[in-house]
């Protein structure tokens, strides 16, 4: 038997001569990055990561999902999972470095592929201690996080949850605003839903100068345009975050002295709470409706759901901090406010208690500090010896 301090001493030693290894992993996806729900080489490299480490695993969810199995394969008392998703993004690298993306025009900017080397590495770990683990552990490697759907919902809609049943789920995000070497979390609320809005606004063309014989499409779409920002400002809690923001907006037709048939908007709207979410459709829906009606002209509102709210539970989120202190040292595990960006992690959330962290990936003095989705970013790489520590450390507490 194993207490948690020695499990403790053993991650960490661990996890420091194993980081040569794993930044050698790490820029190999980096060189190599692909697409959402085109990551077959990408799948083909963990799998065998994974066989020559003797790690069994399922694959072939979502085409290029991996899910490797750990711990006790048959008398498990429960599961835990680690969660790390492995695509990149349609960007063009600019950074001058040897592991440059070989790629063109696909780069890791989001980190995945910190991700995927913490999750990889935490298995590594793990796969050292000689003990009789009393749990199960699995390792998600997940597609498509970048690309509606979402590869989390499709894992989901496979029968991951049903077929490994996991009592509770951790992952991390990079994160370039906080130093490496720092852990940030979130209670609760933590990432936004995000849906998108496709609006149609139908009046009846005619001519400039002569208003009275045509409906103003143009004129219908002002009107929603500026009132419906009440939804957020009157009807929304003040309590939750929420945004409305259009982005797009068109005329089909129309000149100076051409009143159009039809105008296009198209918007976002994310919040934090799932049952404002749905009551802020339904309210969206009627006040674009009714604005038009009232004028005489119609409107249809087509809302793509995106990713729901991203929830930390209380239960893991409690366990999490109090490890990873344990772990790291209080000072290096800090509070984080919530963000209004979104993440399919969230899926799991809503489904399982979970915890998703931020891994602090930046460095000023090694001029690592560009945001993600630029095709400047990069990591200060001493952060993935604490990334795959902290994963590792999180599922062995509850694997003992
Ligand atoms: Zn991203
Ligand atoms: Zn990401």
């Amino acid at each position: 038997m194993m207490t948690e301090d020695q499990l403790k001493q053993h991650i960490s030693q661990r996890a420091k001569e194993i980081l040569p290894e794993m930044i050698a992993f790490r820029r190999h996806l980096h060189q190599f990055p692909e697409l959402s729900f085109e990551e077959y080489n990408t799948s083909s490299f963990i799998k065998e990561f994974l066989k020559k480490n003797n790690v069994s695993f399922s694959d072939r969810w979502v085409r290029t999902g991996v899910v490797a199995e750990f711990g006790n394969l048959i008398n498990y008392g429960s599961t835990v999972a680690l969660r790390a998703d492995i695509d990149a993004l349609p960007i063009e690298e600019e950074n001058d470095i040897p592991y440059k993306s070989k790629n063109i025009g696909v780069m890791h900017a989001c980190g995945h592929d910190v991700h995927t080397t913490c999750l990889m590495g935490a298995l590594l770990i793990l796969n050292s201690i000689n003990i009789e683990w009393q749990n199960r552990m699995i390792g998600i490697f997940q597609p498509g996080e970048e690309k509606l759907p979402g590869g989390a919902q499709l894992m989901i809609a496979e029968g991951l949850l049903e077929k490994y049943n996991p009592k509770a789920i951790f992952g991390l995000h990079v994160l370039p605003q906080m130093d490496a070497g720092y852990l940030g979390l979130c209670p609760g609320q933590s990432m936004a839903s995000s849906d998108e809005i496709y609006i149609t606004i139908t009046g009846k063309g005619g001519h400039g100068a002569m208003p009275h014989l045509a409906i103003d499409p143009i004129l219908i779409s002002s009107k929603i345009i500026s009132g419906i920002q009440e939804i957020v400002s009157r009807n929304a809690d003040p309590m939750i975050p929420s945004v409305l923001s259009f982005g797009k907006i068109n005329s089909v037709g129309g000149a100076t002295n051409i009143i159009p048939q039809e105008v296009k908007i198209e918007g976002t709207f994310r919040t934090m709470d799932e049952t404002w979410r749905q009551k802020a459709h339904e309210k969206i829906v009627e006040y674009i409706t009714n604005t038009a009606q009232a004028s005489g002209g119609t409107a249809t509102i087509d809302i793509k759901k995106g990713y729901p709210c991203l929830v930390n539970s209380d239960s893991e989120f409690a366990y999490g901090e109090e490890k990873l202190k344990n772990y790291l040292s209080d000072k290096f595990v800090q509070r984080i406010p919530p963000r209004m960006t979104s993440e399919d992690f969230a899926y799991y959330s809503q489904a399982i208690p979970a915890l998703f962290f931020r891994l602090g990936t930046g460095n000023k003095s090694l001029n690592k500090t560009s945001p993600v989705h630029t095709s400047t970013f990069d990591i200060d790489e001493t952060a993935l010896e604490t990334g795959m520590g902290a994963m590792a450390y999180l599922a062995a507490c509850k694997m003992l």
